[in-house]
């Protein structure tokens, strides 16, 4: 019982350990999965919108800060027509990197058509520029003219930079838009399946617990009820059925665990062997069940007249009672026996057939001595039995005492 209780409980904890074990593979499946889809996303508004806007804003202020400025610097002569030449040729190859970088990014068909017409037009203006750059190395001057085209130019280039530009901050925009709207809907996806999850995990957890306490109760029950049955079968390992008395068995232990006392207490101890008189013609007389029924009240008269807690009585067998008292001296002893011999007369049970009495009688053997270390274990149970005899020997209905393991005594009730 107790381990099929075990056994449901090892289950019940391993399906909740299997559970939650796969819960958070699940999480984190599809936590990863949502985490990859929001890199994506970071990655496309990064490298396809914030990128390539920033390298159009480079190219635009490199015309600006390297080619148109160092024509005015040539011009005014703060700079060398041959540092100008240099200075121009490095600024159109800087721009040349960052437009091919630029063009490199994921681009729309529709953005690509635009795309191929800005290329144009740079291609265009650098050329210029560069026409410009070589007239002035092999002129060693700048004309006007030169510095108004280029001024021209530039404000032209400026001019279509800054629509691809508007054009791809519109396009950032969108995507961050577009990336708000996805990464709210992964987090209530991500909170949906959170919230799923736990839920599952809390009402498993509570099912589980529940039906653990519940197999505690169980099994507290069976354990109350398994005390129960024990203490009975206890009891009936120990009890006569018939008359409530201790048994045989018991009487066994009994009788060597107070006469050890006694010997250890040098005290007194009294063992009395009682015997129902004709009794075998009661029975034929009146039947069993009222056999029965005078073994009964000889129990009851033995129960009432022997209440304290070191008085032991026992039935050892058929119609023969034992008792064991502790402390008793002799004539306490003998009051005693007297006292049941009469009691079991006054039930006045008819015994029509007994030679000794018209009522039910008892003949009763008594062994009463200080123990010490040398005293026979068995002496005390047959010097009783011989008092018994003794007492048959001499007329029933009495009760015969010996002290002595010599000496005995015969006294008529
Ligand atoms: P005595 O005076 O010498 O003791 O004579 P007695 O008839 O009592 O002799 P004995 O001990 O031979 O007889 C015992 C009888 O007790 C025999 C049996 O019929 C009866 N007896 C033994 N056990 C039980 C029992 O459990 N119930 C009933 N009703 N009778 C029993
Ligand atoms: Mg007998
Ligand atoms: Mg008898």
């Amino acid at each position: 019982m107790h381990f099929i209780q075990a056994l449901k409980l090892r289950s019940k904890l391993f399906f909740f350990f299997l559970f939650v074990t796969f819960g958070l593979i699940f999480i984190g499946i599809v936590g990863t999965s949502y985490i990859n889809a929001m890199k994506r996303n970071v990655d496309a508004l990064y490298f396809g919108s914030l990128i390539p806007v920033m390298e159009l804003n480079e190219i635009t202020h490199t015309y600006y800060a390297g080619v148109l400025s160092t024509i005015h610097k040539a011009s005014r002569q703060e700079m060398s027509a041959q540092q100008a030449y240099y200075q121009i040729k490095k600024s159109l190859l800087k721009i040349n990197k960052k437009w091919h970088s630029y063009t490199s990014h994921y681009k729309s068909e529709e953005e690509m058509e635009y795309v191929a017409y800005v290329a144009m037009e740079l291609q265009v203006a650098n050329e210029l520029f560069l026409q410009i750059a070589a007239t002035i190395q092999q002129k060693d001057s700048i004309e006007s003219v030169m510095v108004q085209n280029v001024e021209q130019r530039v404000s032209s280039v400026d001019a279509v930079l800054k629509k691809l530009i508007n054009y791809e901050t519109d396009v950032a925009k969108y995507e961050r838009k577009v990336f708000l709207s996805k990464y709210e809907s992964i987090m209530k996806q991500i909170g949906g399946t959170l919230a799923l999850v736990v839920m599952m995990v809390v009402s498993i957890s509570l099912y589980v617990f529940r039906s653990i306490q519940e197999d505690h109760s169980k099994l507290e029950k069976v354990v109350k009820r398994l005390k129960v049955t024990n203490k009975k079968l206890e009891n009936a390992s120990y009890t006569d059925s018939l008359t409530g008395l201790y048994n045989r068995r018991y009487f066994n232990h009994i009788y060597e665990r107070e006469l050890g006392r006694a010997k250890r207490d040098k005290s007194y101890i009294t063992f009395m062997i009682l015997d129902i008189d004709f009794f075998k013609q009661y029975n034929d007389t009146y039947g069993h069940v009222e056999g029965d029924f005078a073994l009964k009240s000889v129990a009851k008269v033995l129960k009432d007249t022997l209440k304290r807690p070191s008085d032991y009585v026992f039935r050892l067998g058929g119609e023969e009672f034992g008792v064991i008292l502790s402390a008793t001296n002799e004539s306490d002893s003998a009051t005693l026996a007297r006292n049941i011999c009469e009691s079991v007369k006054q039930r006045e049970l008819r015994h029509e057939k007994s030679k000794v009495s018209n009522v039910v009688t008892i003949s009763i053997g008594v062994a009463c001595c200080v123990a010490d270390d040398v005293l026979d274990n068995e002496i005390l149970i047959t010097k009783a039995d011989e008092m018994l005899y003794t007492a048959k020997e001499s007329g029933r209905d009495r009760y015969c005492i010996t002290t002595k393991v010599s000496k005995a005594k015969s006294v008529s009730a």
